[in-house]
């Protein structure tokens, strides 16, 4: 009896081990572009609703809990409030996810004065402040358009008190990725009903973006020593309604945990300096690289978006 109780707690211990050797990750999904990303938008609302009802309740299966980041100017349809898209924003709240502000208009830091980037800031809190605050939540965090954060430290340092000001907390991303433009083929293949294409970019976008995640796994170790609580973006579009419960799989298989965003910025890694103000909206372990000094050997190898993909997708440049 003895024996067989040492003999169950070896092997106990042997699975135990390799648990503990290889739970190494946590990570929270962020989405952009909320109620629906731009290849969704030609879609008829019912259409739309399915999109979402499918990728919000997939990310519930996989116990992710997720943060959608809303554009309020696709909340109106000729100047009126359009109560479809309200219902779609709150597919994510009875889901108990959360909404952030991503601007009313997606109007970029880099291209438009401080002003009128502060308006479309607070113009983008009009209706879903109330919203979710009628779900016991806060409407709290802030996501730059396509991550671009000023063109000077003045401009971003404005930028950055005007939203603390307002009670708000910027949203960084360390997983960036070009997941848009496989979605841009995807909406092409499935709206022309090419489901062998549509299959096809599906998988080699599951490959993209598990060698993007490796990518900056690698580098977090490179810059910290460790792999940091990471913050995916992707965007509400039906490439991931479709497939992101195999996303989620891949995710999970590599020992990750699903967090919220708020437990993803309690790593201290995001107290990192920040001191990037050229054009590109990228990564803030790219953004923290370049602060600290990081050589171009640092950069290179980045997994890039395959050439056939953006061919078909018509689109030139990641
Ligand atoms: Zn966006």
């Amino acid at each position: 009896m003895i024996k067989l109780k040492h003999y169950s707690l070896v092997i106990g211990i042997l699975f135990l081990i390799p648990v503990c050797f290889f739970a190494q990750g946590k990570i929270a999904i962020t989405i952009d572009d909320l109620p629906i990303a731009a290849g969704g938008r030609k879609c008829s609302p019912q259409v739309q609703t399915q999109i979402i009802e499918k990728l919000v309740g997939s990310l519930k299966k996989m116990h992710a809990p997720v943060i959608g980041f809303v554009n309020e100017n696709q909340l109106y349809d000729d100047q009126k409030v359009s109560k479809v898209k309200i219902d779609l924003l709150k597919i994510w709240l009875n889901a108990g996810f959360d909404l952030g502000n991503h601007t009313y208009s997606h109007k970029s830091a880099n291209q438009v004065s401080v002003k009128e980037y502060e308006e479309d800031i607070l113009n983008g809190e009009k209706i879903c402040k109330s919203l979710v605050s009628g779900y016991g939540k806060e409407y709290k965090y802030f996501r730059h358009p396509y991550l671009q954060t000023g063109r000077s430290l003045e401009v971003k340092h404005e930028i950055e008190s005007f939203l603390n000001n307002n009670g708000y907390t910027i949203a960084p991303v360390t997983i960036d990725n070009s997941e848009w433009i496989y979605a841009a083929a995807y909406e092409k293949a499935v709206s022309s009903g090419k489901t062998d294409s549509s299959k096809i970019v599906a998988k080699e976008y599951l490959l993209y973006m598990k060698s993007k995640i490796e990518w900056y796994e690698k580098k977090s170790f490179e810059l910290f020593g460790r792999n940091i609580s990471h913050i995916l973006l992707i965007h509400a579009n039906r490439l991931n309604s479709d497939y992101i419960e195999k996303l989620c799989s891949i995710i999970s298989e590599k020992n990750y945990d699903f967090i919220t965003l708020g437990e993803a910025l309690k790593d201290k890694a995001y107290k990192s300096e920040d001191t990037f103000i050229k054009a590109g909206g990228i990564s803030w372990i790219d953004r923290w690289a370049l602060t600290s000094g990081k050589s171009k050997e640092f950069f290179k190898d980045e997994p890039r978006t395959e050439k056939w993909v953006m061919d078909y997708a018509g689109i030139d440049s990641e």
